[in-house]
């Protein structure tokens, strides 16, 4: 008998409500019995965005959402930019090349922070008329300032993949004036995976080209939720899930739910520097999603990780990457309480004893507890 531990950045854990609903009898996604859990999750995902605008909701994971925002918003050939600092900004470059799109990169260093003043130039420069940026970037930990980065494009449509940060860090949608946001259901919206997001701020419709995906028509999709009637069958059992989670998150309040990401940083990162281990995400309250984690010299990080799992049942993530021997990472997103953190450090803690480090012992989850304890400045 082993008790498994998930604390990886998507999938995430999911409430026991949450997993109930999805498991409920079905019902036909036509009838009413669906059109009120789909007419509340659409409007529950509004105030998640922080939108006026619809939210447009998909059966697929977060990259659909990306793939739909690509084929949405352009034309073969068109130049546009990409923000690159990661693996998932190098996914926005695969997907627009797939596209036959025009990419004019702003790479960054896997780990280095993007500089919003650098982007608004570089955008300026290029001329794109589209920018595709991360703001929290899993692979690394990084988290980006999304509204400077669109205060500094200007005119220039921002399109942003909040998969891993919408519901764990602040996203103003329409307070920053942000044009297109993506997420998934599998990271801080505390769902299984399978359902893809995309806010989409009203003075795009009139200019949209025609979309260049059949499935993912943005405004086949927005015209079908007008009416509360999915333009193809719904993943009814997910959706209802969704329902439930995003009342959980509303209730206690996003602003809530950010303090709390928050603090779960602090106490991850508090934890590890107390074992002695060096922080390879960003060491501030900026990263409040994941915190990713250099190895001991002699420990490769996939070692870790499979001694951890076979071990302890305790699931981390690997690095991505050229990271993937060096770099693990602790994901607290979601439904991610301190006593999570906490068990993710001891776990780490005894199982690099057990594999031969040199770990300061019996620190992490005290310095862990004390960090959490701290309130975030309003
Ligand atoms: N963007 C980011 C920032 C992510 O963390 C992920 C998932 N790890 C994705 C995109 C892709 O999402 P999915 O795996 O759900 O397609």
């Amino acid at each position: 008998m082993q008790k498994r531990y998930l604390f990886t950045p998507g999938p995430t854990p999911v409430p026991p409500e949450v997993l109930a609903a999805g498991a409920e009898p079905m019902v036909h996604h036509r009838g009413l019995d669906f059109r009120e859990v789909y007419e509340r999750s659409l409007a529950r995902l509004q105030d998640v965005f922080r939108t006026e605008s619809p939210v447009l909701l998909f059966s697929a994971s977060g990259t659909g959402a990306m793939d739909s925002a690509v084929s949405n918003l352009t034309r073969a050939g068109d130049r546009v930019a990409v923000v690159v600092a990661g693996a998932f900004g190098e996914r926005w470059t695969k997907i627009c090349a797939q596209y036959g799109l025009d990419v004019q990169r702003i790479d960054y260093e896997w780990g280095e922070v993007p500089e919003p003043a650098e982007i608004g130039a570089a955008v300026g420069e290029s001329g794109a008329e589209i920018v595709f940026c991360t703001q929290s970037e899993t692979s690394t930990g990084v988290v980006s300032d999304i509204q400077a980065i669109k205060a500094a494009v200007g005119d220039a449509v921002l399109v942003v993949d909040a998969v891993s940060s919408l519901g764990a860090v602040p996203l103003e949608t329409d307070a920053w004036g942000v044009d297109v946001v993506l997420s998934g259901s599998q990271k801080a919206l505390m769902c299984p995976p399978g359902l893809a997001m995309a806010s989409v701020a009203g003075h795009l419709w009139d200019r949209l080209p025609p979309a260049r995906s059949f499935y993912f028509d943005w405004r086949q999709t927005k015209k079908a939720q007008e009416a509360f009637d999915a333009a193809f069958t719904p993943a009814v059992s997910l959706i209802r899930s969704l329902d439930v989670a995003l009342g959980m998150i509303l209730d206690g309040g996003l602003d809530a739910a950010f303090e709390r990401h928050v603090r779960l940083g602090r106490a991850a990162r508090a934890g590890v520097k107390a074992m002695g281990l060096e922080l390879f995400s960003p060491d501030d309250d900026t990263s409040a999603v994941v915190t990713a984690v250099r190895t001991p010299e002699g420990i490769e990080a996939p070692v870790l990780l499979r001694h951890l799992r076979e071990r302890h049942g305790v699931t981390l993530a690997p690095g991505q990457g050229a990271l993937k021997e060096t770099v693990f990472r602790i994901g607290h997103i979601g439904w991610f309480d301190i006593f999570d953190i906490a068990a993710a450090l001891a776990a780490i803690e005894l199982s690099l004893t057990e594999l031969g480090a040199d770990v300061e012992r019996g620190a992490a989850v005290t310095r862990a507890f004390e960090a959490y304890e701290q309130r975030v400045a309003a």
